[in-house]
């Protein structure tokens, strides 16, 4: 009672934990037991009391040119100054158009339009409209029907928890998306246990595909929207040929292939996306997150020429696609992006996390024979490691792991389920994946 009347008049204690309702959070044990974070510099989190924590994930796969890099901290205080909001609609600014350009040249084969938004989940839902719509405008409305893949995660809207296929994410939440099917997922634990990189088993999953189009008609199939690497389920790299077979049924089918890169771009797997390391040129890439090094919130989709020109016809005082966001190529984002772009090109921190891969992959496959640990996987600047579950308490070891890491080891990592997943920023140096992987292997035993 007295706290709410405190709240009243304006006077909240800056640790008063009850209104914020954390995301993705188990809001009680946190509360009872915070793990509050102050500020950040480079590949360290700091806690209120000056504790140094490893950030072993990047923020949330965002941070890939690590924490208040100097240049991009003076470009959005800069951006902030001059132009701190414009309209994208009927409206434009410098930033959006060059960044765009920027993207373009980056993304391969003709992905040569970005259209934006402020988050991986509206990313999804941006490249699943334009596909509707896209056929729409091409004369085949009929082919409306999404397809996606079990234990993929598109975020949080209804449009990519219709599409994603973790079952938690969308059991609670109604009828979703009509007309959605769903491929295999590629995550076989007794043929892939503890592989490097891409497992050689499971490609012909893709041919699922052919089941799915046999099954409904490829005249009523819309998009395939896949994450080139399945990372919020607990990392599962793309069996060797899959990607590419994804691509060649699409092809046979006339259907668009969405990658879902919000994680796997920006040098994560050692390319500025993932289609290039697979050599597949999809027509749609979804990004967020890393674009700005998560410094202000932003996404997109990168469209091709193909897409982009079905819907430049008719009047030109026509809108050409009824959609769009308030904050779409935000002034502070995208000023942001283009000084994080330049320190990716002047550090070279893609090809730094591809020549960082064997050796980080070697650091995590050490951690091998520890107590419950029943798989490794990597790839590029990934790793995830799955423990067994305790009896009778699903996730209560990994729980207590990510708990322990930060309060007792000063190391941040992600969990989901039983699934350890660690992604540092690309800056990460040889001594700190050693210290990275000592941690984990102090924390494994202590969950012991
Ligand atoms: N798509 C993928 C592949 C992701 O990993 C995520 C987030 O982790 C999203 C979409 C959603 O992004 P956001 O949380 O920015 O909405």
């Amino acid at each position: 009672r007295a706290a709410n009347d405190a709240r009243s008049q304006g006077d909240v204690a800056p640790n008063d934990l009850e209104a914020w309702w954390l995301p993705f959070t188990a809001n009680r044990a946190f509360k009872r037991n915070p793990r509050m974070i102050a500020r950040a510099k480079d590949m360290h989190y700091y806690t209120p009391d000056g504790r140094a924590v490893l950030d072993g994930v990047a923020g949330l796969w965002c941070c890939n040119a690590g924490h208040n890099r100097a240049s991009i901290v003076a470009a959005i205080q800069a951006q902030a100054a001059e132009l701190d909001f414009s309209p994208a609609f009927q409206f434009g600014h410098a930033g959006g158009f060059t960044l765009a350009s920027r993207l373009a040249a980056m993304a391969p084969g003709d992905l040569d339009h970005a259209f934006f938004c402020n988050s991986g989940s509206e990313a999804v839902d941006t490249a699943l409209k334009i596909a509707l719509a896209y056929w729409n405008v091409r004369g085949e409305g009929g082919r409306t029907r999404l397809i996606g893949r079990e234990r993929g995660y598109h975020g949080v809207g209804f449009g990519g928890i219709s599409v994603g296929g973790i079952v938690t994410n969308r059991k609670f939440f109604g009828t979703l998306l009509a007309g959605v099917d769903h491929l295999p997922h590629t995550y076989s634990r007794e043929h892939q246990a503890f592989t490097m990189g891409e497992p050689d088993w499971g490609a012909h999953l893709a041919d699922d595909l052919e089941r799915i189009v046999t099954l409904h008609d490829a005249s009523t199939i819309a998009a395939v929207i896949v994450e080139p690497m399945a990372g919020s389920t607990g990392v599962l790299p793309p069996p060797k040929g899959y990607l590419q077979r994804l691509r060649q049924i699409c092809d046979r089918h006339g259907i668009l292939l969405i990658f879902d890169e919000v994680i796997c771009g920006f040098g994560r797997l050692g390319h500025a996306f993932a289609a290039e390391r697979y050599g597949v040129v999809p027509d749609m890439i979804t990004f967020a997150k890393a674009v700005n090094s998560g410094t202000v919130p932003m996404g997109g989709v990168l469209v091709s020429s193909r897409i982009y020109d079905a819907f430049m016809k008719g009047p030109e005082r026509t809108i050409e696609l009824f959609h769009g966001y308030t904050y779409s190529a935000h002034p502070l984002a995208c000023a942001a992006a283009l000084a994080t772009l330049d320190v990716y090109r002047d550090e070279d921190l893609f090809g730094r996390a591809k020549r960082l891969e064997p050796v980080f992959a070697e650091a995590l496959m050490s951690l091998r024979g520890l107590p419950n640990v029943l798989d490794i996987r990597t790839l590029g600047l990934v790793g995830a490691i799955d423990l067994a579950s305790r009896p009778d308490a699903a996730g209560a070891r990994a729980f207590e792991a990510m708990d322990r890491a930060f309060q007792d080891l000063g190391l941040m990592i992600r969990i989901t389920g039983e699934t350890i997943a660690v992604t540092p920023p690309l800056i990460i140096s040889e001594d700190q994946i050693g210290e990275l992987v000592d941690k984990l292997g102090r924390v494994i035993r202590a969950v012991a």
